[in-house]
């Protein structure tokens, strides 16, 4: 029975690194060589075809049927000379991944002829067609066959031999059904708000772009062990498994030299990936063993986002060519380091300046830090939004737990800033200000420094931290489409900035100077967003006690941490700034607790699968053997004396049983709790049923199925053990 396990090392055992053939070239010259970027547009289209698509991608402007045709066939004859023969829309189902469908470029023309063509209408944006209106619930129209539109921003590419356009999804009725589509309105109301703000500072700043560069962990498995762990196949990671003897606990892995076949996994899925215009640049090691990580040059937040999603499917693609499985999971292995997706962001304007950096003189650090105490105003208010943005069945798994961020939203600004934040809302004096405390004060703000000191002495505890010239968001779990993360911080940010401009303008009509105004309404802000700021140590308990005196939010699992999504406050804030609809935010709140309610089901019968089929029978099995010599030491020396020399044994016999009856036990309660759970008619409902009830169960299941297999003759094992999963080269 435990010959998959041991076929698998001995596979494992004769890999060698799989090194590709590097193209001589340099990356400059193949850089975003499959895709149909603006370059390339130039050279396919009419100039009028060509002004009018660079102007949708800059401006957001439509494109016309006519012009649409026109840009369709010369895609069409460009991805043929990179041997497409097919083309899909792609586009992010709020389901998860990235959704295709693929269909051929050739049509049948007439008898025996046939021809290659692309149509405009696949491009032009298409009006919702309200006769096909589906009547019924959300779910009715989020089941309904929805339309797509082309997002020209986001360059076509060629993947294999198929043609990928880049695409928003929309029900009939015109709600967003994608991660998309509600990203970019939020991109849109951030930009607007920026842009209104930044007038205060420079008059010439137009366009404003948030920014978004992520980090990407994950860990690499050999192939042959993962097809040997069928919880790793259904569910992303290991429901069972002891930890190894040596975890991570030597820090040997973190900046060590990268494994071979590792390293030619990367080369290869970096190749392929710059092909793709996707501009990662670092790889390193990861704390954990196998545990690695890429990370590209920051982009604009939706081209950003595209190339998250496009690499994920990369990088799951070679790694198999590498005999290699990916795990993307944000917990593959209790008791090791999860993995993240690190969301850097910040906001850059079109006269090259990054509104998250410290300027030269007190003019721009004062425009820096508006942006900066705006965003952590805009964290403050709206906390619970963000930990809802990020809450997931395997998320949960992470926050929290070993080297993650804990579930409290808390903002980490480093010591300088501090002081800076402590030293204004001192000294900034209500009434009119002298011109000497304004000269003072514009002197202190001048004196940040354009590279902060602390850059280096990170906090990495902190889930939302600032580093110098950005924002990195630390809680996004691995999995997961940063869209998501992203619309929602754009929003609330630009949601502050809107209040801010407002309060702002109305200080200047009662009579204050600009800097003042701006200054006071600064002041205000940092009072009342100070409780979200700390500089501690989040890994620790005693941020959990002092978060509650403090009054923060502490959700711990996602069905809580979705509520949020159900109050009025945020459905008046998303639909108030036409980002979500209230249809929207109900659809997305029940798609979310249904994609979590199957992720644990899922868990649980694999759970009780892995325990009743393997487990158990390799348990009963050793079991068996430990009996017979039982019998046969009682049998040649006779009962007495050969009970004695047994005794390990017969307490190994008894403690087997306890294990296997506790085990089958719980299996057979926790199905009772799903059969339950089933019939409860509400998403909200069966998600606090499965979290509560249903996923509970797991760690005793899994504590007595961890305690059989270091008992049981290793020989006789069924799964690969984490020490081979994680240690075979
Ligand atoms: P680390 O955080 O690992 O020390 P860096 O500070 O160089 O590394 O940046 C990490 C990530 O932050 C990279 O993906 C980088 O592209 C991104 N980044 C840097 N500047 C910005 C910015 N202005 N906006 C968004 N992301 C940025
Ligand atoms: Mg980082």
């Amino acid at each position: 029975m435990a010959s998959q396990r041991f076929n698998a090392l001995e596979d494992v055992l004769h890999r060698t690194p799989n090194h590709s053939t590097p193209d001589p070239r340099r990356v400059s010259e193949y850089f975003g060589e499959n895709t149909f970027h603006i370059k390339v547009m130039r050279e396919y289209l009419p100039e009028v075809a060509y002004k009018m698509v660079k102007s949708a991608i800059e401006n957001g402007t439509k494109v016309t049927r006519e012009i649409a045709d026109q840009v369709a066939s010369a895609m069409k004859d460009w991805a043929i000379t990179k041997g497409a023969t097919h083309y899909t829309h792609w586009f992010q189902p709020l389901t998860g991944a990235t959704a295709e469908k693929h269909d051929g470029f050739f049509k049948p023309i007439g008898p025996g002829e046939a021809i290659e063509r692309l149509e405009g209408d696949l491009l032009v944006q298409q009006e919702p067609d309200a006769s096909s209106f589906p009547n019924g619930g959300i779910r009715n129209t989020f089941e309904a066959r929805g339309y797509t539109a082309w997002d020209p921003s986001s360059s076509a590419f060629v993947i294999g031999k198929t043609l990928c356009i880049p695409t928003i999804f929309l029900a009939y009725t015109g709600e967003a059904l994608d991660y998309k589509m509600p990203l970019m309105r939020a991109l849109n109301t951030i930009e607007k708000a920026a842009i209104d703000v930044c007038q205060y500072f420079d008059k010439n700043i137009n366009k404003v772009n948030a920014t978004l560069g992520w980090e990407q962990e994950y860990f690499l498995i050999d192939s042959a062990l993962f097809n040997a762990r069928p919880d790793l196949m259904m569910t992303g990671r290991a429901l069972f498994g002891h930890a190894p003897a040596k975890g991570q606990q030597l820090d040997d892995h973190y900046f060590g030299s990268i494994p071979e076949r590792a390293t030619a996994f990367m080369r290869e899925f970096e190749y392929e990936s710059h092909l793709l215009g996707i501009p990662v640049t670092t790889r390193h090691n990861e704390v954990a063993p196998n545990q690695f990580e890429c990370a590209p040059m920051f982009e604009d937040v939706n081209i950003a986002n595209d190339h998250n999603q496009l690499l994920m499917d990369v990088m799951e693609k070679v790694a198999r060519k590498h005999n290699f499985r990916i795990l993307l999971h944000e917990k593959p292995f209790a008791g090791l380091n999860g993995s993240g997706k690190h969301n850097n962001w910040s906001l850059s304007t079109n006269t090259g300046v990054n509104l998250l950096q410290p300027g030269k003189n007190p003019k721009s650090n004062i425009q820096f830090l508006t942006f900066f105490i705006n965003t952590i105003k805009a964290i403050h208010d709206h906390a619970d939004l963000l930990r809802a943005s990020i809450a997931s069945a395997s998320n949960d798994h992470r926050l929290g737990a070993n080297e993650a961020p804990p579930a409290i939203v808390s903002v980490f600004i480093g010591s300088q800033l501090t002081k800076m934040l402590d030293d204004l809302e001192k000294s900034i004096m209500a009434g009119k200000m002298t011109p000497e405390a304004k000269t003072e004060l514009k002197l202190n703000i001048g004196k940040i420094p354009e590279i902060l000191l602390d850059n280096t002495d990170r906090n990495r505890t902190s889930p939302f931290a600032f580093t110098g010239n950005k924002f990195e968001f630390r809680a996004v779990g691995s999995t997961a489409n940063c869209a998501h993360s992203m619309m929602v911080l754009n929003t609330i940010v630009a949601n502050q900035l809107i209040d801010f401009k407002v309060a702002v303008d109305k200080r200047i009509n009662g009579g204050d100077k600009k800097d003042e105004a701006i200054l006071k309404e600064l002041q205000g802000l940092i009072k009342s967003s100070k409780k979200i700021r700390f500089e501690g140590n989040g890994y620790g308990q005693a941020w959990v006690e002092e978060a509650e005196k403090r009054g923060l939010s502490n959700f711990k699992d996602t069905p809580r941490a979705l509520e949020i999504w159900q109050d009025k406050e945020t459905v008046k804030l998303f639909d108030g700034l036409g980002i979500l609809t209230p249809v929207e935010i109900e659809a997305k709140h029940e798609i979310e607790l249904e994609n979590y309610i199957l992720k644990i089901q899922i868990e649980s019968r694999v759970m009780g699968d892995l325990a009743k089929n393997h487990i158990i029978p390799a348990a009963l099995a050793y079991q068996n053997s430990l009996l017979e010599n039982v019998s046969g030491l009682m049998d040649v020396m006779g009962e007495k004396e050969g009970k004695a020399l047994a005794k390990t044994q017969i307490e190994t016999i008894k403690a087997l049983s306890n294990h296997i009856t506790i085990i089958s036990e719980s299996v057979d309660a926790m199905i009772e709790e799903r059969k339950k759970a089933n019939k409860l008619t509400t998403a909200s409902e069966k998600a606090y049923a499965y979290c509560d009830n249903i996923k509970k169960m797991f760690d005793d299941i899994r504590y007595h199925a961890d305690k059989l297999e270091m008992t049981i003759d290793d020989e006789m094992w069924p799964l690969p053990k984490f020490r081979e999963m994680l240690f075979a080269k």
